[in-house]
């Protein structure tokens, strides 16, 4: 039977919050969105949503589902045998799912061990979010995450590493521009893939219909993966004026990934490596203040947390919307950045909006959220999530208090 969320509140992608709307969804579908008054008669199970706001579920544009947030994730991961790899990217994108985020793009997993598991969710065999990957990040010879990527040198060795992941099920091509702050003795702003190869890839990736984004930090591999053609520009330290109007120019986006540095120096005192701490202390601010430039030149951004870097949990993805509004974006433009403009990025054509047609990813929260954030960066605020119009706090349970703790259904006893 069809289902009328109704009572309360509803931001729709792109507006709100708007009073007095109803909406309708049956079979994981979303059948209509109208004035309350429209369903009068109307046979279906209704949820009241006085008090709340109905929104879509969150996606995030950046995580890596290999890792369990561990400080030493390069070593856990590389140490993880291939079959229990999977399970835990089933349990990280389970976790998110609880957490309020009905999408995910994976952005440098471990030998493919994600694609069964995004096959699983997809086909309908498991229920979890909708996951966009890139299989293997692709670097040069030594280049930032080299441990975990396909290393090339020259164009045709950067051709044909798209080519690798696409055969192994890659839906989007992640290529890493720049040095990094999570491997040592780099420095992560010094460009790494030359322009050449990143354009070399992004035209592959093209020309057999996948979208490319680019690990960039520093300015000159910022402006070699603009150049490149990439379709997103993740982290971005250094954005200058100059790249701020060229990305705004070209409509390039950019994911921030705010939460990963912030988490870092929130576990100072953990069990965190030297060179992690000091990069991470060396590039918040300049993070910080190349994001409000972009901000203030209307870029387009989109939500990504960098989910799997240490103590950036799964399922603590929504957090990031806190990142971003305490830098100056407005709520509503940070839940749209997490939501449709999300699903533009990651070329979900039916997701991120409330409208007729749509898929029925949705997430309810108390109060309003873009009166104040919380409401949706907070799961204890969340009263709900449906993934495909499945009840996900009913069949997954809620969302634990420690994300990636070991209870499949978290907070429930067992008898
Ligand atoms: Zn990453």
């Amino acid at each position: 039977m069809a289902t009328l969320f109704g009572g309360g509140l509803l931001f729709d992608g792109e507006s709100g919050p708007h009073a007095g709307l109803g909406l309708l969804a049956e079979h994981g579908r979303i059948l209509r969105v109208a004035p309350l008054a429209a369903f009068e008669g109307v046979a279906c199970t209704r949820i009241d949503t006085t008090g709340a706001t109905l929104m879509p579920g969150l996606i995030d544009c950046h995580v890596h589902l290999c890792s369990s947030s561990d400080p030493g994730f390069f070593a856990t991961i590389l140490s993880t045998p291939r079959e229990r790899a999977s399970l835990q990217v089933l349990q990280a994108a389970r976790q998110s799912l609880r957490g309020g985020v009905t999408s995910l793009r994976d952005l440098g997993g471990f030998e493919f061990t994600e694609m069964p598991v995004r096959d699983a969710f997809r086909e309908g065999r498991e229920l979890g979010p909708t996951l966009v990957c890139a299989g293997k990040s692709i670097t040069m010879t030594g280049g930032h995450a080299y441990l975990l990527s396909i290393e090339i040198d020259g164009a045709a060795a950067a051709v044909s590493a798209v080519r690798q992941n696409i055969k192994r099920g890659a839906d989007v091509v992640k290529l890493i521009a720049t040095g990094g702050v999570a491997t040592p003795g780099l420095d992560p702003l010094a460009a790494h893939l030359t322009r050449e190869e990143l354009t070399a890839a992004v035209e592959e990736a093209r020309r057999l219909g996948r979208r490319s984004a680019a690990h960039a930090q520093g300015a000159p591999g910022i402006l070699n993966a603009v150049e490149a053609g990439v379709d997103s520009i993740e982290h971005g330290f250094q954005i200058t004026d100059e790249l701020a109007a060229l990305m705004v120019a070209r409509g390039t986006f950019l994911v921030p990934t705010l939460s990963a540095i912030a988490r870092t120096l929130d576990n100072a005192e953990g069990r965190m490596p030297a060179h992690l701490l000091e990069k991470s202390l060396r590039f918040r601010d300049m993070q910080r203040e190349s994001f409000r430039r972009f901000l203030a030149a209307g870029g387009r951004i989109a939500m990504g947390t960098d989910a799997g870097t240490p103590f950036n949990l799964h399922g603590g993805n929504a957090q990031e919307l806190l990142e971003m509004t305490a830098l100056g974006m407005s709520p509503a433009r940070a839940l749209h950045a997490a939501t449709a403009a999300a699903a533009e990025l990651l070329g979900l054509a039916d997701r991120g909006r409330l409208c007729e047609g749509y898929a029925a990813d949705l997430l309810l929260v108390d109060g309003d959220p873009v009166a104040d954030i919380a409401a949706a960066a907070d799961p204890r605020h969340h009263r709900g999530v449906w993934k495909d119009g499945y009840d996900v706090h009913a069949l997954l349970g809620r969302p634990g208090p420690v994300p990636g703790a070991p209870r499949f259904l978290a907070g429930e006893a067992p008898f």
